[in-house]
């Protein structure tokens, strides 16, 4: 089955704060449409920000070849994995950094997901939100196991560790998802900093609130920090509609 090929990326916006609590940002996001990500870098003072940085340009790198060809995707995350091991271990100052990476590509009416960490990617689509993404984090694993109640999640000592990361095991396993776009889909792609402090409902109303995703994007962030900030927050926000196959090819 495939998606309309009619629709494309016709908005794009993004915005990267460090928050009100963290002295540095180690996130990392990147626009380049078809394909967009976030990465949410962790592991000391240097590494976070450097695992988050290979990632996102191992996915620039595969960028062109990604957008015919989703399996690129899938090669990226697998080289940045070994890229951020072997200058982990190279250089001290970078030992136990990881990231995690939440990478899309927009392309023929379909998205492609490719996915490691808590990170998330929601579709806004018909004024609801959904959840595309699973976290791969403990809490959210108790939660799908049923042994946690999602209310006690949100506040569990060790809801931000995750349990997958780039750059910490040589074999990484990797989440890949298809869904069928529809006319003025929205997709979101934030890093914990952002799905942390404002829940689901919150960033649907700051998204439907707002006349563009520029403003979705600066409002989201502020969202963030007015809930206390407590983490970098990142999001990228792309919306798709139909184009007329003249307006798509001069962009
Ligand atoms: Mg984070």
């Amino acid at each position: 089955m495939s998606g309309r090929s009619d629709l494309a990326v016709i908005e794009l916006a993004a915005a990267s704060d460090v928050g009100r609590v963290r002295a540095d940002n180690q996130d990392r996001e990147l626009l380049a449409p078809p394909l967009i990500a976030v990465a949410d870098g962790m592991g000391g003072h240097l590494g976070g920000g450097t695992a988050a940085g290979l990632a996102v340009d191992a996915l620039r790198a595969a960028g062109a070849a990604a957008t015919s060809d989703p399996t690129a995707l899938l090669e990226a995350l697998r080289q940045a994995n070994r890229a951020i091991a072997r200058a982990a271990t190279d250089d001290p100052d970078l030992t136990g950094m990881g990231t995690t990476a939440t990478a899309a590509v927009l392309e023929g009416g379909i998205l492609y997901l490719v996915h490691v960490g808590d990170s998330r990617a929601y579709l806004v689509r018909d004024g609801r939100i959904i959840q595309v993404t699973e976290d791969h984090s403990v809490v959210a694993e108790m939660v799908r196991r049923g042994t946690l109640s999602a209310d006690a999640a949100e506040n569990h000592p060790a809801r931000h560790v995750i349990t997958r990361a780039l750059g910490v095991d040589a074999d990484i396993e990797i989440d890949a998802l298809r869904v069928d776009l529809e006319p003025a889909d929205v997709v979101l792609l934030c890093t914990d900093g952002l799905s942390g402090p404002v829940d689901d409902d919150g960033i649907l109303e700051v998204i439907e609130g707002s006349a563009t995703l520029e403003a979705a994007a600066t409002g989201l962030v502020d969202r963030a920090n007015a809930a206390g900030g407590p983490d970098n927050v990142t999001v990228v926000l792309a919306r798709v509609d139909a184009v007329t196959r003249e307006a798509a090819a001069t962009g």
